[in-house]
């Protein structure tokens, strides 16, 4: 049987759901391919959210165990049941990805199961369980995400040598994971196994964690996960891993093998492009498999377009879904647009680190004039309540227009605390702006208009 729509979107991530439900709020008559029988994506089925809820009830347990007594609760011997943690994070999933099912048909966007291949422009054919199916359609877009990056030599077997995915599952705590990349998904998934007992090993190509990230906070991040516990090697190559028949041995260029129980591999992720067709159509990828766009998101091709993972930039859900947004908006409307200054991005660490806009090293790189506002939770008093004073807010203001450039947080709710960042950065506000800004009292926010203040010398509390 052969549709008509107005879009089909290709993937069912955080990218291509948003995407298809504002198409049809514009009215447009849409369909979604997605293969997962759940939809949500990486995002939902096997990233942000599992992680999240895992990071949560594992900070909860490190919490009985080490800060409750602090504050007069006296728990008695705890317990970890696993298996239960683990499914109240499946039901997490379950209760969001059903959710998108009602939302497609409150928004009357079609669900089409199985496998999207572009065979000509104004054509997909879905490769279902039950056969093949055609769509026919004006507009295609493209959002399949991404997967993870292969490592040469790493012998990835789906159980004890595996990826996030495998991360979010183990059946028992390992006694020792040796994570491969100190980039967010290893500090995140190696939080959450370092808290229910693990001993973790990072290892890292580079000489510091978190590259892109701030490099003052991340030296700060550092010194406070290893704290914690984490056993960092930085400078420090893989060259390969594999199982063997009691756990897992790592090999480290110039070092000696590493064994351990568990490898968790989190080198980066991959644009996932395979089998759609894109060769046939004429559409080159770009470095790192990505496919190339222009400023409305329209690939070499008339009609077809791609956001999120698959395209250049930062992969994450959220930028993936304002993209979505942005090119519907301007297939309908004509106008569409993205502000990729102000995308915060988010550890889920303990305490988070969150920072939106420019880094200290790249307005050094731009010979930028700068100011700079810092302000430690340390002063704070709602920090202090809570027992989480580690860290800091750092504000990047112009030298001479005072607006505010980038900010980044280390702290207690550092991924709730850079919304306000990101909305003072969207609007061109200055540092005064933030500074003069009233700001409820006693709240984790104060730290910003405190470091505002700073970037003109006259905090209040410090
Ligand atoms: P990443 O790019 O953040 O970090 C990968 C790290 O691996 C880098 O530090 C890199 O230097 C290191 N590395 C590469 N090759 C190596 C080798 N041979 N030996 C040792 N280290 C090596 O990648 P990730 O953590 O896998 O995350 C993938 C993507 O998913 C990122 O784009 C990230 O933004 C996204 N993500 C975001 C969130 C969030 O927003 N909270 C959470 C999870 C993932």
């Amino acid at each position: 049987m052969t549709e008509k729509y107005d879009l089909v979107v290709i993937g069912a991530g955080p990218g291509g759901y948003v995407a298809a439900i504002r198409a049809a709020q514009l009215g447009l008559k849409v369909a979604c391919v997605e293969y997962e029988s759940r939809l949500g994506g990486t995002c939902l089925r096997v990233g942000c959210i599992p992680s999240k809820a895992l990071l949560e009830s594992s900070e909860k347990y490190h919490e009985a165990q080490h800060a409750f007594a602090d504050i007069g609760i006296n728990v008695g011997e705890l317990n970890l049941d696993l298996g239960r943690m683990l499914e109240k994070k499946d039901s997490v999933v379950t209760s969001l990805t059903s959710g998108i099912d009602f939302l497609f048909k409150k928004n009357k966007v079609t669900r089409v199961l199985g496998h999207g291949r572009i065979a000509a422009p104004g054509k997909v054919v879905v490769q279902g369980e039950g056969g093949e199916q055609e769509l026919l359609t004006e507009n295609i877009l493209i959002a399949t995400g991404s997967k993870s990056a292969p490592l040469p030599g790493v012998e990835l077997d789906g159980d004890v040598v595996g990826t996030s995915t495998e991360a979010l599952s183990y059946p028992a705590v390992p006694k020792h994971l040796v994570v491969i990349g100190a980039g967010v998904i290893g500090l995140e998934l190696g939080s959450v196994w370092l808290r229910l007992g693990a001993k973790v090993t990072v290892l890292e190509y580079l000489d510091r964690i978190l590259p892109g990230m701030d490099l003052e906070l991340a030296k700060e991040a550092q010194r406070t996960l290893k704290k914690q516990g984490f056993e960092f090697q930085l400078s420090s190559k893989v060259t390969g891993a594999r199982r063997t028949d009691d756990g897992a041995v790592v090999e480290v260029e110039g070092k000696e093998p590493i064994m351990c129980d568990r490898v968790l591999l989190a080198v980066g992720r991959v644009p996932n492009t395979d089998n759609l067709g894109l060769a046939e159509l004429g559409i080159e990828l770009g470095r790192r498999g990505v496919v190339p766009v222009d400023e409305h998101f329209q690939t070499a091709v008339a009609g077809i377009y791609a956001i999120g993972d698959v395209i250049d930039g930062p992969m994450l859900a959220h930028k993936a879904e304002e993209e979505g947004i942005a090119c519907v908006e301007r297939i309908v409307t004509g106008y569409g647009h993205v502000n990729y200054d102000a995308i915060p991005g988010v550890v889920y660490t303990h305490p988070e680190i969150a920072s939106v806009g420019k880094t200290e090293e790249q307005l050094v790189e731009s010979s930028t004039p700068y100011k700079k506002g810092v302000f430690p939770f340390v002063a704070n008093g709602r920090a202090k309540a809570l027992g989480s004073t580690e860290g800091r807010v750092k504000i990047l203001a112009h030298a001479e227009t005072d607006r505010v450039l980038g900010v980044h947080i280390l702290g207690p709710r550092a991924g709730d605390l850079i919304a306000e960042a990101a909305v003072a950065i969207e609007f061109g506000a200055s540092a005064e702006d933030v500074a003069r800004a009233c700001h409820a009292h006693p709240t984790l926010a104060e730290a910003l208009k405190e470091a505002a203040l700073a970037v003109d010398s006259r905090t209040i509390h410090l």
